[in-house]
């Protein structure tokens, strides 16, 4: 099925009120030229020289996401441009973005990654270490990152029963710190085979790549 077609068909299965992230890394140009042409502006990718050069080649209206893990010394790169950060997983990279927020004289808005999955090798806070930041006050030191919400990925398993779980710890604890910074609006959660029950549990934001575009093949 085209992207354009299967853009169609995800979006009506979603409420409005869940934004769509298009995951294109991997993906060329032409197939992001084609989602964009179906109305998408909201787009994903990891790895941040390919973001960097499909950036520079599409239209500037293009809401830029980066979503993966991201190393402090490549925040300079996307600085000026970037949408949202959906991957903060440590301290030292939230300062990182705040400095090259004030050099670039704009707010960098992101989100806290929190490890929710059973397996060891997903990046991110804990609950409590994410909730020390939160209580903490050091964010008033960072007057270029604004905290939108927070990101998490399920274990990778089959067992629905397990995902909806974490899904549903994740929603709590945003729910939870929403009404104390009413600022938390992006709970970004769900990719491709997991993103109903994402949905189900309250998710605001998909990232999905292989639903839109088909799966990837790395080289
Ligand atoms: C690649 C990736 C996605 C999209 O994965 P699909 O399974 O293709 O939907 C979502 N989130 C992150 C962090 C990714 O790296």
């Amino acid at each position: 099925m085209s992207v354009a077609l299967q853009l169609q068909k995800i979006r009506s299965e979603l409420p409005p009120s869940v934004t769509l992230v298009a995951v294109s890394k991997t993906k060329p140009i032409s197939l992001i030229q084609e989602a964009y042409q179906e109305g998408q502006r909201h787009f994903g990718e990891n790895y941040i020289q390919e973001l960097v050069e499909k950036q520079a080649q599409l239209p500037q209206d293009i809401c830029w996401h980066a979503i993966g893990h991201l190393q402090s010394n490549k925040v300079k790169y996307i600085a000026p441009f970037v949408y949202l950060i959906h991957g903060v997983d440590s301290l030292s990279l939230l300062k990182e973005i705040n400095k090259q927020g004030q050099k670039n004289k704009r707010m960098i808005k992101c989100l806290l990654q929190i490890h929710i999955a059973q397996e060891e090798t997903k990046f991110g806070f804990s609950f409590s270490e994410c909730e020390n930041i939160l209580a903490s006050g050091m964010l008033n030191s960072l007057p270029h990152v604004q905290i939108q919400g927070f990101m998490g990925m399920a274990s990778n398993t089959n067992n629905k029963e397990q995902i909806r779980n974490e899904f549903k710890n994740l929603h709590a604890f945003f729910c939870k710190h929403q009404q104390q910074q009413p600022l938390l609006q992006t709970l970004s959660m769900g990719m491709s085979s997991d993103y109903s029950i994402a949905v189900e549990q309250g998710s605001t934001m998909l990232r999905l790549g292989s639903s839109i575009f088909g799966e990837r093949v790395y080289h």
